[in-house]
């Protein structure tokens, strides 16, 4: 293998998430307008493209590739793109290969994501309640989303729940989405709401429920033990000591996590962003080879990784929107 990707603060680059499409069939009301305009298909980066890219940087010591976007499972003939991709876990130089969903089209799924050697996925799931559900992604259908973590389930995949904290929407909710992945034996993650993108619909800060609340919240309940668990990324874990589960808190706004940060986004226009909260990119298209010599690639590469910043900017605590993004999550990918 070449020369492992070092960033400028000597972290090591092993971990990469890629948006393989913009689009998506929900319309959350956090992430995405109503009537969003996407990208012309031709725009995207094809199969082919997206294989050769995650190829070069798991050639450079990525072992982690998480596929997001949008929703990746609508994107035509990303299946083809997951099987090539097993060809890296068979070797060995890819460690783990995921994907994060919404869930709506696991039922169909399920079993050819396990097959490629996935083992475990992250669904989206806010709200058990199918009209809520129904509200806060505008498009979706909570029994076709439970019916698809079913799959996923069924199929042997572990499902890890990642929850969006949202203030006045699920907060009442708490403690039944802890219980129901209890029962279910899915994992759970909270997540801040970010300040990305102008939806024009709502207000960030009046959405923000901090997870130092949540949390203690959870602590009326259960003993929280906290675990030191890390993923190099924002997310840090306790174990509810009654009933044995972990639960995460992804907390960009209110915890620092940069110092560890390992990881790098492609877009599915191959723009590489090296911060989630930062404008700064590199646009890897151009460099991508006609033929199968990587070396610019791998180059342009080695020059992007070489411009990743310390760490980002969001501040919510001057009850302004500091540091905020004009891009959508559903453009570098959750
Ligand atoms: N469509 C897939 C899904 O929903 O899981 C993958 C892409 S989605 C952009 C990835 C994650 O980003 C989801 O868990 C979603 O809840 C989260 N997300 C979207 N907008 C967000 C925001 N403004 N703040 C925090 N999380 C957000
Ligand atoms: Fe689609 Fe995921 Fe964004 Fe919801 S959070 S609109 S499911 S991309």
């Amino acid at each position: 293998m070449n020369a492992p990707l070092i960033d400028p603060f000597a972290r090591a680059i092993r971990y990469l998430r890629v948006s393989v499409t913009d689009r998506c069939d929900f319309r959350c009301v956090y992430c995405m307008a109503e009537n969003m305009t996407f990208l012309p298909k031709a725009d995207l980066l094809t199969l082919e493209e997206l294989d050769r890219m995650c190829s070069t940087f798991v050639g450079l010591g990525v072992e982690k590739l998480r596929i997001t976007g949008g929703e990746p499972l609508v994107r035509r003939g990303i299946m083809t793109f997951f099987r090539a991709m097993s060809r890296h876990l068979e070797t060995g130089a890819l460690k783990e290969l995921t994907v994060t969903t919404n869930g709506s089209q696991l039922a169909r799924f399920a079993d050819e994501l396990a097959a490629c050697g996935m083992r475990r996925i992250n669904v989206s799931l806010d709200t058990l309640d199918p009209d809520k559900f129904a509200a806060i992604t505008r498009w979706g259908r909570l029994p076709q989303v439970l019916e698809g973590i079913e799959a996923a389930k069924r199929a042997g995949l572990r499902v890890k729940i990642n929850t969006v904290a949202l203030k006045g929407f699920n907060e009442d909710e708490l403690f039944r989405l802890v219980d129901w992945c209890a029962a279910e034996d899915h994992d759970l993650t909270f997540i801040e709401v970010m300040p990305m993108g102008d939806l024009g619909n709502e207000d960030r800060l009046d959405q923000y429920w901090s997870l130092k609340d949540l949390r203690a919240r959870l602590a009326e309940r259960f003993t929280l033990t906290d675990l030191a668990e890390r993923s190099g990324g924002p997310a840090r874990y306790v174990r509810l000591e009654e009933s044995r589960q972990k639960v995460g808190f992804i907390t960009p706004l209110t915890h620092n996590f940069c110092e560890s940060c390992n990881r790098v986004r492609l877009t599915c226009t191959g723009e590489l962003y090296m911060c989630l909260g930062q404008e700064d990119m590199a646009d890897l298209r151009a460099p991508l080879p006609a033929t199968d010599d990587p070396a610019l690639l791998e180059s342009a590469i080695r020059a992007a990784i070489a411009r990743k910043p310390k760490g980002h900017d969001f501040d919510y605590s001057r009850q302004h929107v500091g540091g905020q993004m004009s891009r959508h999550m559903s453009h570098t990918g959750g």
